[in-house]
Formats: structure tokens, sequence, C-alpha cells
């Protein structure tokens, strides 16, 4: 149903009590070794979710690559394409705050090394996708690939915006652009988004026809054929935000396979991402599909 083309990191998470400044040193809690990285959290959020989904993407040659490799099969995502390139996987160095705050930096490792040659490889798999699946922690090159590949509905996750902003031939071939408020800013070229109307607005002057804002505690925001429409995320106590951002495109991704329309398919999208925060880790806390039904 679904192909996720995209990162695979190993996430090293220290919980702080507050993000160090520039040039402080602060004590943390212990270091907790993670499963994680765009591609392969949207991967098993889909698949927690009860969707068939393949993971494209590249891991290292070490014991941590191979660990990787052996919970993202374990969560019944294919990992058939996962290539195995020499050296470290991609890695991620996460900081967690009590205001569930993050500050992270990825080391992209082998991610770097997935070519468009390797999706390629993957072309049969991606032509007969309903729903294909990018972001943007692998090469341009390879997600370009994807998205040509691609036959049915191409989701892309602008995470991170590249500093030259997204190639024009990608453009046309986005059916669904997932940016949270910095990539849309960013692409839009401003300094921030300042409210959900602002995101309105900025997300209708984009060259594309269908995107769905994230806007953190505040839900989501479809922009489709010139309307928009806030979709309210419900109250929860949030403990860790990473991975909400994932657990959001893999659901968006789930609910679009099944055929349902962009607004509901948001709505459902808001609802596991809601559940995803309520624990520390990416992955820890992405739902089932049982518990999105029951929650609320
Ligand atoms: P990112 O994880 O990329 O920074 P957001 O912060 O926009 O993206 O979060 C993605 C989605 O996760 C939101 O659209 C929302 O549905 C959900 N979410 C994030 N934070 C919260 C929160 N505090 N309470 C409820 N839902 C949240």
């Amino acid at each position: 149903d679904i192909v996720v083309v995209g990162s695979v990191n190993l996430d090293q998470v220290i919980e702080v009590a507050a993000l160090p400044r520039p040039g402080e040193t602060v004590a943390g809690g212990p270091v907790r070794r993670l499963g994680g990285g765009k591609g392969a959290n949207q991967a098993v959020a889909a698949a927690r979710l009860g969707a068939a989904v393949a993971l494209v993407g590249a891991v290292g040659s070490d014991p941590d690559s191979e660990r990787l490799r052996a919970e993202l099969a374990a969560e019944g995502v294919a990992v058939e394409h996962l290539a195995a390139v020499p050296g470290p996987p991609g890695q991620a160095v996460v900081l967690v705050d009590r205001q569930a705050e993050n500050c992270i930096v990825v080391s992209p490792g082998a991610n770097a090394g997935l070519g468009p040659a390797a999706v390629a490889a993957a072309g049969p798999l991606l032509g007969g996708a309903r729903v294909v699946v990018a972001q943007l922690e692998v090469p341009l090159p390879a997600v370009l690939a994807a998205a040509r590949l691609s036959r049915g509905t191409f989701v892309l996750n602008p995470a991170p915006v590249p500093a030259t902003g997204l190639p024009a031939e990608l453009w046309p071939l986005v059916d669904v652009l997932v940016p949270n408020r910095t990539e849309l800013a960013a692409l839009a070229g401003v300094a921030e988004v300042t409210d959900p109307a602002h995101a309105a607005r900025l997300a209708a002057a984009l060259p594309c026809a269908r995107t769905v804002v994230t806007l953190g505690a505040a839900g989501a925001l479809v922009c489709e054929g010139g309307a928009h429409e806030l979709v309210p995320a419900p109250p929860v106590r949030a403990v860790d935000t990473t991975g909400a951002g994932d657990t959001f495109c893999g659901a968006l991704a789930v609910a679009l396979a099944e055929g349902r329309p962009l607004r509901q398919a948001a709505g459902f999208a808001v609802r596991a991402a809601a559940l995803s925060v309520q624990q520390v880790g990416a992955r820890a806390a992405m739902p089932g599909r049982g518990a999105v039904a029951a929650q609320f």
C-alpha cells in the first residue's frame, strides 16, 4: 500500500532540565539509544496503524545498523530495499527538556549514500504503491527519483528544507506537501509563521495544490483548492514531541492509502500524533489502530 523513501537513524536521546545555551555544559539523564530517522519513523507509524509498508533507504554495515534493520522488520516494515552501505548508519543526538522542547543534531551517515540507482531498483514497488512518502534527510536525487517513479499519491514532508529550497522539478510531482511551521516559513522565505491565517496565506502561495501544515499543539491546517480548514489537536499532556510530525505523516499516508479525502486523513493523523507525544522517544508512543479509535 505504502512505500516510504527516507532516512534511518540511531537516535541518542538525553533528557535535560533545560536545553544548554551556546558555551554551556549541562548534566543530563542516561543516554537512550533508539531507532529513529524520519523515513524509518514514518514507516513504523504507518505499519503500527495496520498498513503494508516498505522502506527504501540505507543503513550502514555495523552492528548498530543491523539492529536498526531488525527493529524495523520486527515492526512489520518490509526492509528488502534497505541498502547496506559501508560505514555507520545515520545518527541523531537528541536533547529533550522538561517542557518537551527538543534540540537535534543529525549526522547523515549511510543516509547520504542513498542514490537514485537504489531508488530505481525499487521502481516496481514504487510504481505499485497507493501512496509514496518522502522526506529530505536523504539526498535530493533519491527523492526526485522516487517522485518520478510514483504512480499513486506522492506525499512530501519537506524536512529539513534545503538551504536552496526545493528544486523546481520536484514541485509539480508533489501531490500533498506536509511541512511544519518552520519548514513552511523556510519554503515561503519568511522568518516565521505567526498564526494559522498566516500559514494559510503562505501555503496558498506555494506551487502545490494540496498542503497540510502541522501546527504543533494547535493541530493541522488543510489547504486545498484555495480553501483552508484548521483541524484542531485534542488537548494532551506532551512529554516529548520528537517524532510527532513523523507519526502525523505516517498516519496521513495510511488514511490516504485507504482512499479517504485529505480533510478526513488529516483528522486521523492529528489524533494519532496527539497520542505519540505522550512518552519519551519518537516511536515509544506511536499508536496502533485501536488506540486511535478508542482514545478520542
Ligand atoms: P514537528 O514534529 O515536525 O515539529 P509539529 O510540532 O507541527 O511537527 O507536530 C506534528 C503534529 O503532531 C501536529 O500537527 C499535531 O497534530 C501533533 N502534535 C504536536 N504537538 C502536540 C501537542 N502538544 N499536543 C497535541 N498534538 C500535538
